[in-house]
């Protein structure tokens, strides 16, 4: 018995080989394994195989990330005595740039080792840890194409660098306090040990400042101090979204915070004692340990600061609603929000946010995948033969290169609601053109006709003379699920949304769809209903639950009363929104389920207007969490009936927190219900679950439970966010199957 392994992801320079032949040893397989370039290939005989290749997924080396593992039976009777590495021809092949990685255990032990040659030094950094992606100019990755260009090695640094032994052989980034970069106050005077210890004054004496981190800078102040954090609420415009915090320790164990990527993870906020208006009205609170040196030493310095806070706010450092800042000048804007701020002189190239998690079945959901994880690349099975630029969505945008069956997802651009914004991502797209080497063969957006999104594509399209293809947000939606699974049969898409562009001109967002790459029936929705009013309707759950209180009364005189009676707003407002309703004024039709939980939120009181995307659904969310006693089972059959029910009962007085837990699970079995009727229609039985409103893990969690009961085969998000911030992948999948419909036209 003779396969061939290929293992595909960051398997170059780190290692893989010598831990290959260890295994091979160990499991007692025979045969070659060599680097091919753009994946590592074994061949192997011997009885362990299926064990030899699960080690082989859990013990890789630190810095190693497996993407694919794929395995053939050859019908070949060559017999090896033994295990070997073998020089191999590169094949041409896929480039895979490593992500930013966490300052490791090593150095930061030798960060705070007066003897070592590093002691206290900003950008310590070895083989295993330190910025990757964001320094990096060019392929392939050597000093002389990253930011550290302008500080070459020092004498001791070059030793290090070139011996097989160190620890920092072959680290590109590789630096000491003597050839390193410098850390200082912006438009100050101080610079390295003083700076550090001015920053860390402002920071212990209830100032705010500005850090320049790995992939932008951060505004951190101490998380305590409730005056502290609502002056930087005022600053930063952001009445009551959450702000993340950074932390030097915690009492919760887990190993998604402790990661080499250090996401921001969504842990409950029992675990950590922070001021009340950090993350207010929140079960949870995002929580991220330190991942630079630098980090480190705004925690830990030897000066005469004895209690410095052990949480910090570290919040993305940028303007309200531009993109995070990276350099010194974007950073100069910072001054007007913060006290000082601190910066140094290595160069960020791309911009990468800090990535958000949350905990799903006690592993990682990802709701923002960017420093850490950005540009891995999903790997999918799917025969792909051109190269695709999705631009991705208008919302928490991010785009993806795709070829060869790889798909490189970018980091988080951010909502494009601004030029700014717009501009970055331009940007990024050319630089991870360039940096891929992919040179695209279509360009793919969103249907949305006003998205400037498809603004983007459509120039890109120009510019590089290719067909543009444009794809339906939900099934995007659908599609990014199906890729991140690597499943392509059909799927019943359980799409569940804030809004999207419909193929009929109406917004969707939940919807039920029978869907392959190759195509989609958009097969069931939920109740339409009118959203009137709108950018407004979209924030202010009260307007869309007026118009649904009149679908079921069909009484404007009701509608009021019960308006009135529910405290939706001022009566001038109330008369406002009926009066759109009455003359059919500035109304469309809408399955959006996104703004059906804004609505259920605000009948039941929790949230009638949203300051920031998902307020209302999130507090729905938390306060059904808080429901501990029984509930009943609405066993409605549309939502409809379901927001009718609901109402009914708030009217009764009915305990609120009761009524959203059991929205919550009459929504999930109406998915059930419906997915049942659509597997005896169809025989279809694999459900994909994605859409925005899969953030909320209570209805994801209800879902799941159902649908595995009744067998269903379930693939979900895990690594891809199922927001908007995951639809570049959808896209990319699409045009992958579509072109040739498109590519007689050119
Ligand atoms: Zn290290
Ligand atoms: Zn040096
Ligand atoms: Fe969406």
């Amino acid at each position: 018995m003779l396969y061939q392994i290929k293992i595909f992801g960051i398997v170059q320079g780190v290692g893989f080989r010598p831990f290959i032949d260890r295994l091979a040893k160990e499991f007692k397989i025979l045969g070659t394994v060599a680097n091919k370039g753009s994946y590592v290939e074994i061949f192997a005989q011997g009885d362990e195989i299926e064990n030899f290749c699960e080690a082989v997924k859990k013990n890789s080396p630190p810095r190693a990330e497996i993407l694919n593992i794929e395995k053939n039976f050859i019908a070949d009777s060559s017999n090896f005595t033994d295990f070997k590495i073998i020089e191999s021809e590169h094949e041409d092949g896929d480039i895979f740039v490593s992500p930013d990685i966490s300052i490791c255990d090593k150095c930061a032990e030798e960060l705070f080792d007066k003897n070592n040659r590093r002691y206290l030094h900003p950008f310590i950094n070895c083989t295993d840890c330190g910025p990757r992606l964001t320094i990096l100019k060019s392929m392939p990755y050597d000093r002389e194409r990253t930011s550290m260009e302008n500080f070459p090695m020092c004498d001791d640094c070059r030793e290090e660098y070139f011996n097989k032994n160190s620890r920092r052989y072959d680290a590109q980034p590789v630096c000491c306090n003597e050839c390193g970069p410098e850390v200082f106050i912006l438009d100050g005077d101080e610079k390295n040990s003083d700076a550090i210890k001015k920053i860390r004054k402002i920071i212990f004496n209830g100032g705010i400042a500005a850090i320049k981190g790995i992939g932008g800078f951060h505004l951190a102040c101490d998380a305590n101090n409730f005056e502290t954090v609502q002056r930087l609420r005022k600053l930063k415009n952001r009445p009551s979204k959450p702000f993340a915090v950074m932390t030097k320790k915690i009492s919760f164990d887990c190993s998604i915070l402790n990661s080499p990527q250090k996401p921001i993870v969504l842990i409950d906020k029992k675990f950590l004692k922070v001021a009340e208006n950090v993350a207010p009205n929140n079960n949870k609170i995002g929580v991220m340990l330190p991942y630079t040196p630098l980090h480190l030493l705004i925690f830990d310095y030897p000066d005469e600061i004895k209690n410095f806070p052990n949480v910090l706010i570290m919040t993305s450092g940028n303007i309200s609603g531009e993109p995070l800042a990276i350099n010194d000048d974007d950073a100069k804007k910072l001054l007007k929000i913060c006290d000082a701020v601190l910066t140094h002189n290595r160069e960020i190239l791309i911009r990468a946010d800090d990535s958000v998690a949350d905990i799903f079945e006690n592993d990682i959901y990802m709701i923002r995948r960017s420093r850490g994880y950005a540009p891995l690349p999903i790997h999918c099975n799917n025969n792909q033969r051109k190269k695709i630029l999705a631009i991705g969505g208008e919302l928490k945008n991010t785009f993806c290169l795709s070829k060869n069956n790889l798909f490189y997802m970018s980091p988080y651009i951010g909502d494009l609601t601004n030029l700014k914004t717009i501009n970055a991502l331009k940007k990024s797209v050319e630089r991870m053109i360039e940096l891929f080497e992919i040179k695209p063969e279509i360009v793919v957006c969103d249907l949305h006709p006003r998205y400037h999104s498809a603004k983007i594509a459509e120039e890109f399209a120009e510019k590089l003379k290719i067909p543009l293809i444009k794809i339906q947000h939900h099934y995007a939606h659908i599609l990014s699920c199906m890729a991140e699974n690597n499943f392509f049969d059909e799927v019943i898409g359980v799409s569940f949304d804030g809004t999207g562009y419909g193929t009929d001109g109406t917004i969707w967002g939940g919807e039920f769809m029978i869907a392959s790459p190759k195509n989609f029936k958009r097969v069931d929705s939920i109740t339409p209903f009118i959203q009137a009013g709108g950018d407004k309707s979209s924030v202010e759950g009260w307007r869309n639950a007026v118009s649904m209180i009149y679908n079921i009364y069909k009484d404007f005189e009701v509608v009021k009363k019960i308006s009135k009676e529910l405290n939706f707003a001022e009566e001038n407002k109330i008369d406002g929104q009926i009066f759109l309703l009455k003359n059919n004024i500035n109304c469309v039709k809408s399955t959006s389920i996104g703004r059906l939980f804004d609505t259920v939120s605000a009948i039941l009181g929790f949230c009638k207007e949203s300051t920031f995307e998902g307020e209302a659904a999130m507090t729905l969310q938390f306060n059904a969490e808080l429901n501990i006693g029984n509930y009943e089972l609405i066993e409605e059959l549309s939502t409809e009936k379901i927001f009718e029910n609901i109402l009914k009962r708030r009217l009764k007085g009915e305990d609120v927190k009761k009524i959203a837990f059991e929205f919550h699970a009459a929504i999930a079995e109406y998915v059930l219900k419906t997915c049942e009727k659509l597997r005896d229609e169809t025989k279809i039985s694999t459900v994909a679950l994605s859409g925005g409103v899969f953030q909320n893990t209570l209805l994801l969690n209800l879902t799941i439970e159902r649908l595995h009961k009744k067998n269903f085969k379930i693939l979900r998000h895990k690594m891809i966010p199922p927001n908007d911030g995951g639809i570049a992948l959808g896209q990319a999948l699409a045009a992958n199957y579509l072109w040739r419909f498109v590519a007689k036209n050119f």
